[in-house]
């Protein structure tokens, strides 16, 4: 979900919000035997239809598995058009889980292709799709699992590039390394602080880190192998039933282990063995790269696909 804030000052803002208006326009998206179906709420103009099913079509497509397949069979996309004092192409998302799966988008009604395209909101509200409902304990695990995947999805669909993405996701780190320490990441629950979305976002970076490097594997091999075995979008499921699985699907022991230190943790998790790996560094509020041959492999193998032979990444990782 998007801030909570942001959802109060649009609900606030917004007496047309809410899902009962009817269904104007449907487009079902099928990427193998998975489907979205995305509806269009009160919006009249068929072109701007139109370009706003083709927005949500191309932000669902950066969520296919690496099998070719959406983590849900079927997931329904709802979006609707707002007045915002949020000046964001997208003020809100959400996802819901009742009977199904259905993604809530709502659009500033002014908001041109080109703003929605720069926008994460839509991949981060797809990315919810490859978990189950983990609860108030599990929502760090759920939030910083959609605040990496952001980055990573929207970079490796070209949506934005790999040094931007690696850019925004250092920006959310130092939010959440500013905000919210002294209470356990666990504890935190539904308080939207920073430190929950971006401490679960170091989580899910170590675990791709750790996968690349010691298991020659990737977290969206892992994601698409708990999707085809075990994901049920509407079950509700312990956050540590959730890291157990990931780790039976990994073949290891990495998701539980660290799922305990960082649920655990009153500060924000240390980011430096990774920075280190991936050859990032800050400098003032941006960041600077490394040209080390397996930093720079790393970097490509997560944010552009994964071409980078794993022989070099794994000799030349540090940690
Ligand atoms: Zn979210």
């Amino acid at each position: 979900m998007r801030r909570a804030a942001v959802a109060l000052a649009v609900l606030l803002a917004s007496p047309s919000a809410p899902a009962a208006t009817p269904v104007d326009d449907a487009r079902l998206v099928q990427a193998g035997d998975t489907a979205l179906r995305i509806e269009i709420d009160g919006v009249a103009d068929p072109a701007r239809r139109a370009m706003l099913m083709d927005w949500a079509e191309e932000a669902a497509r950066a969520t296919v598995l690496p099998s070719g397949r959406f983590p849900l069979t079927s997931a329904r996309v709802r979006i609707a058009e707002i007045d915002s004092r949020d000046p964001s192409p997208v003020p809100w998302g959400q996802t819901r889980r009742d009977d199904d799966v259905a993604v809530l988008l709502f659009v500033r009604r002014e908001a041109d292709r080109a703003a929605l395209r720069a926008d994460w909101t839509a991949v981060h509200e797809f990315a919810h799709l490859a978990h189950p409902f983990l609860g108030d304990r599990g929502r760090w695990l759920a939030e910083g699992l959609a605040s990496y995947q952001q980055n990573v999805l929207r970079a490796r669909a070209g949506l934005t590039t790999p040094e931007d993405a690696w850019r925004k996701l250092d920006a959310g780190f130092r939010r959440g390394e500013a905000n919210g320490a002294g209470t356990t990441l666990e504890r935190l629950g539904r308080r939207s602080t920073m430190r929950v979305y971006w401490a679960g976002a170091a989580y899910w970076r170590e675990m791709d880190l750790r996968l690349r490097r010691d298991h020659h594997g990737s977290l969206q091999a892992v994601l698409d192998g708990y999707a085809r075995c075990c994901l049920d979008g509407t079950a509700h499921v312990a956050p540590e039933d959730f890291v157990a699985a990931l780790d039976r699907v990994a073949g290891t022991d990495l998701f539980a282990r660290r799922y305990r230190d960082y649920a655990a943790a009153t500060t924000f998790p240390s980011l430096a063995d990774g920075d280190a790996a991936l050859g990032i560094a800050r400098d003032g509020d941006g960041l600077r790269f490394s040209d080390d041959p397996a930093a720079a492999a790393l970097r490509a193998a997560i944010m552009g696909g994964d071409v980078a032979p794993v022989s070099a990444r794994a000799r030349r990782s540090p940690r």
